[in-house]
């Protein structure tokens, strides 16, 4: 009897314990979804169809200073969007009427201009009839603010608030088409600081910085639907105009310039800085066919106008280019004698940071103009790509500069490797590598101690055609190196199928480095990543011995820039090389 009862009272109590467990589990879900709603940014609205009941949870006070208890309350919602959300609230709350499972969508609320995003859930039982409806509020102001602030920094340059230089491209490209169809002209204006390194050197960068800014806010007033203007590169403006005339004819607008250059800049330190500026002219279509040319033809010919003397406006001439084509086509019927009258290479050092130690040099094309001058081929090798001449031209850098390295091998024994710049057109010609080879075998250099560096907009032309005769080249022995990276449409993760052994971090990084958090982590993530893919690092344009040690701290590879040596003739590397050889 006992025993019985026994049992009866334990599995009484067993029975109550289970009950406390469910109960206990039962509250310690609700409290999980109940901090989970709660932590979600967000409102929701609840509906049982069968029970008709509506429920609202989790912050619905943060979205609406009303209450909704009944599915015919919805309406109230559309009343607190901003008029052009009405209607599409109005559909997105009632998706079961065409049987959608989920929509979402973003509307604006009127009274705390919070933009929401609306998700709207229905379930449904095995019938095909809705049981269960979920609407969720979720604040996304704040990521709309940073969309905001990327696309910002997509389309401005951030130290003037000018337009930056891949948009100003594109403003420049609508300016030509609406051009063809109105049968207008558009004007570029290339405008570039005089002898802004005086600034740069002599009052530091901050002072050089604070200049581009104010200036570049004085230009800034100037827009107009018909001028755009932009910070091209560290003290270069670009105006575009676009059928000027009046107000807004490049002269009117030379003269603007020139009466606020009249006064100095008042920089933050008190101190005042006086400067003036050259500008080159290019219209179109007179001058060019397309936006780029467009601007490189400004550009020659601010280059040329800096020649003759400075302080001055330039307005493109046939003739300039004209001198620049005719010296390169004669050079097919006159060969070496010519390229030897005009071109030049200089070399510029590479350092490893590890241990100081000279690693190579790159070699730089120069243009000796009919006076003597230098011109650069940032200018010219443009033209030279689109009119077929880099041909030549490329092949006799390799064969000049090969020819150098050896005579440089021969005296110092010094190991190097010597970097090429080889150009897009010039490295899709077929009888590229046969023509590289035939040069490296009259000279006895084996195709290991050359670098090849290509930019990497070539890629992005014809990654397959390029990466496939890239990995050819790699294939007999020759590094490659891709340059500029973080100029184009950087991406890494086309990094790692790439045939390459080294990565070139552009100058822009370099020059901000110090200065932008975004530029710090964006760098570090580069060399990090470019470490682990196996690749080596090359930082140039390094001015600075901050800058030099903070890259090296980061654990980049090599160093090249001014700081360590600028691009210089072949013979001051000898003296280079004799100087390190007598050390050893
Ligand atoms: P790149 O290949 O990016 O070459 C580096 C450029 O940065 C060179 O300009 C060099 O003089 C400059 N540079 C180096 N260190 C510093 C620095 O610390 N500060 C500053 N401000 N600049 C520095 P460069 O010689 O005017 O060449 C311009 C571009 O022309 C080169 O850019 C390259 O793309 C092209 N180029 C030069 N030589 C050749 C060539 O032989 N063949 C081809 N295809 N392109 C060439
Ligand atoms: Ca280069
Ligand atoms: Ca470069």
């Amino acid at each position: 009897m006992n025993i019985v009862v026994d049992t009866e009272v334990k599995e009484k109590e067993c029975k109550a314990q289970q009950l406390g467990e469910d109960y206990q589990q039962l509250r310690d879900d609700e409290k999980m979804y109940r901090l989970l709603c709660e932590t979600s940014n967000s409102a929701f609205i609840y509906y049982n169809y069968e029970e008709d009941r509506v429920r609202t949870l989790a912050d619905w006070a943060h979205f609406f200073d009303f209450a909704i208890s009944d599915i015919k309350d919805l309406p109230k919602l559309y009343e607190c969007v901003e008029e052009q959300y009405a209607i599409l609230l109005r559909e997105g709350l009632f998706i079961e009427k065409q049987h959608r499972e989920r929509q979402s969508f973003e509307v604006r609320l009127k009274e705390n201009r919070l933009y929401v995003e609306v998700e709207v859930n229905i379930v449904y039982d095995v019938f095909g009839n809705p049981t269960d409806k979920i609407i969720r509020f979720k604040d996304v102001t704040k990521l709309n603010a940073q969309k905001d602030e990327l696309a910002y920094m997509a389309y401005y340059d951030m130290l003037t608030g000018l337009y930056n230089r891949n948009y100003f491209v594109r403003l420049l490209g609508e300016f030509l088409r609406l051009a063809d169809k109105e049968s207008h002209k558009v004007a570029v204006m290339f405008v570039d600081f005089d002898d802004f390194r005086r600034v740069n050197d002599g009052m530091g960068l901050i002072a050089g910085d604070e200049l581009v800014q104010l200036f570049g806010q004085y230009l800034f007033d100037l827009m107009s639907d018909h001028v755009v203007i932009s910070h091209f590169s560290t003290d270069i403006y670009c105006i575009a105009i676009y059928d000027p005339c009046g107000a807004r004819s490049v002269e009117t607008i030379y003269q603007v310039i020139k009466e606020r250059l009249k006064k100095p800049f008042k920089l933050m330190d008190g101190q005042e800085v006086t400067m003036t500026v050259t500008v080159g002219v290019a219209e179109y279509p007179e001058a060019a066919a397309g936006t780029l040319e467009l601007i490189n033809c400004a550009e020659i010919v601010m280059f040329k106008a800096k020649s003759r003397g400075k302080d001055m406006i330039q307005y493109f001439d046939g003739a300039i280019l004209e001198e620049f084509l005719q010296t390169v086509t004669i050079q097919t019927k006159l060969k070496e004698v010519v390229f030897e009258q005009n071109f030049t290479m200089h070399f510029q050092p590479q350092y490893y940071t590890k241990d100081g130690k000279m690693r190579g040099v790159e070699a730089l094309i120069r243009w000796k103009d009919s006076k003597g001058d230098m011109i650069s081929p940032a200018v010219f090798i443009p033209i030279a790509e689109k009119n077929g001449t880099i041909v030549p031209i490329g092949n006799w850098v390799i064969e000049k500069s090969v020819q150098t390295y050896v005579e440089w091998r021969s005296k110092y024994h010094y190991p190097l490797v010597l970097s090429l710049n080889v150009s897009a057109v010039q490295c899709k010609q077929k009888d590229f590598i046969d023509i590289f080879l035939q040069i490296l075998k009259k000279y006895d250099v084996s195709p290991a101690e050359i670098e090849i560096e290509i930019t990497e907009t070539i890629l992005i032309e014809d990654f397959e055609h390029i990466s496939r005769r890239l990995g050819k080249l790699r294939k007999i022995g020759a590094r490659i190196s891709l340059d500029d990276f973080g100029t184009g449409f950087s991406s890494l993760s086309y990094l790692k199928g790439l045939p390459i052994d080294t990565l070139k971090i552009d100058k822009t990084f370099v020059d901000t480095l110090l200065t932008d958090e975004n530029t710090k982590i964006i760098t570090e993530s580069i060399i990090y990543m470019v470490k682990r893919l196996g690749y080596e690092t090359i930082a140039e344009g390094v001015e600075t011995e901050e800058q030099f040690r903070y890259l090296r701290e980061l654990g980049c590879d090599i160093i090249q820039g001014y700081y360590l040596g600028r691009p210089m003739p072949a013979e001051e590397i000898s003296s280079l090389l004799a100087d390190l050889t007598a050390k050893v």
